[in-house]
């Protein structure tokens, strides 16, 4: 196998990029992560800023104090009012890419208000999480708010039916997370966490305190608490190998994931 500089610039010259000898030598580098000591939360849309007050509030009362003592990059999500403009868009035929501008203006919302919150705490909101100021924020107040959504905007890949983009604010937190070698990704939402099926719908369903993707999927459960294409992205990661869900509207639940405990459901890659 090759494993120098040299060796893997000859193959980049002279394979194709998908080579499976020249992906090895690409492989050959050490793990490098850009903010280890950072954790990506995402606050839900639907399951949590939507519920207005009541829910926002001591989620950023707790914010606030759990900074102390970690770093945290904090993603929004979108949620009802995007849910509406899809409707309307899809409604009118326009696509994905489309659809995906739309979805991201809610984020963005989202994102807006939340900055507005933390403000009197120091913590500001970034227009994109792709580095710029957030080391310096993370170093300095130990938190930064970013709107969820992937920038993907028309680039967005289209699914295989309809116009529904499928990388939207879970796979959006997930990727920054990733991507950034980060400690740790917590979804914040409204229930506990998986369920055999949706507990808003089935009152018999009963929770799942840790599973994996490939269980997940075994047991039809692929298209429920996350967004489907976050459990191919997790399971390829190479820094992310699990996940936390957890029911934000408990007082203290982030913390405790914060903090290491398992308090909702586990997805592991494998
Ligand atoms: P967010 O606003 O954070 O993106 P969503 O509303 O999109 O959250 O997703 C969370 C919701 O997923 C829960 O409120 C729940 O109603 C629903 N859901 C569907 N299937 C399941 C399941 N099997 N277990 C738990 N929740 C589920
Ligand atoms: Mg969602």
């Amino acid at each position: 196998m090759a494993n120098t500089t040299a060796d893997l610039e000859s193959l980049l010259m002279q394979r194709s990029l998908t080579d499976v000898q020249l992906l090895d030598a690409a492989e050959a580098a050490a793990d490098f992560r850009i903010l280890p000591d950072a954790t990506v939360i995402k606050i839900g849309g639907q399951s949590v800023i939507d519920r207005g007050r009541a829910a926002v509030y001591p989620l950023v009362d707790e914010i606030v104090a759990v900074r102390k003592a970690h770093k945290l990059l904090i993603g929004t999500g979108a949620g009802t009012r995007a849910r509406h403009l899809y409707s309307i868009a899809a409604g009118l035929n326009l696509p994905a890419g489309v659809l995906s501008q739309l979805g991201a203006s809610v984020a963005d919302q989202n994102a807006a208000m939340l900055g507005q919150l933390l403000a009197k705490h120091g913590i500001s909101s970034v227009d994109d999480a792709g580095l710029s100021s957030v080391p310096l924020f993370l170093a300095e107040v130990h938190a930064v708010i970013f709107s969820g959504m992937p920038p993907y905007k028309l680039w967005m890949r289209p699914p295989p039916e309809g116009v529904i983009p499928p990388y939207r604010t879970d796979a959006g937190c997930f990727l920054v997370a990733e991507q950034f070698g980060c400690k740790a990704m917590i979804y914040v939402k409204d229930e506990n966490g998986l369920y055999t099926a949706n507990p808003k719908t089935s009152p018999d369903a009963t929770f799942i305190p840790k599973i994996s993707v490939d269980e997940m999927k075994a047991r039809g459960l692929q298209d429920s608490i996350l967004e489907f294409p976050v459990l191919d992205l997790l399971k390829s990661a190479r820094h992310i190998r699990e996940v936390q869900i957890v029911n934000g509207l408990v007082p203290g639940n982030l913390t405790r994931a914060l903090a290491g405990e398992h308090v909702g459901t586990i997805i592991t890659a494998s």
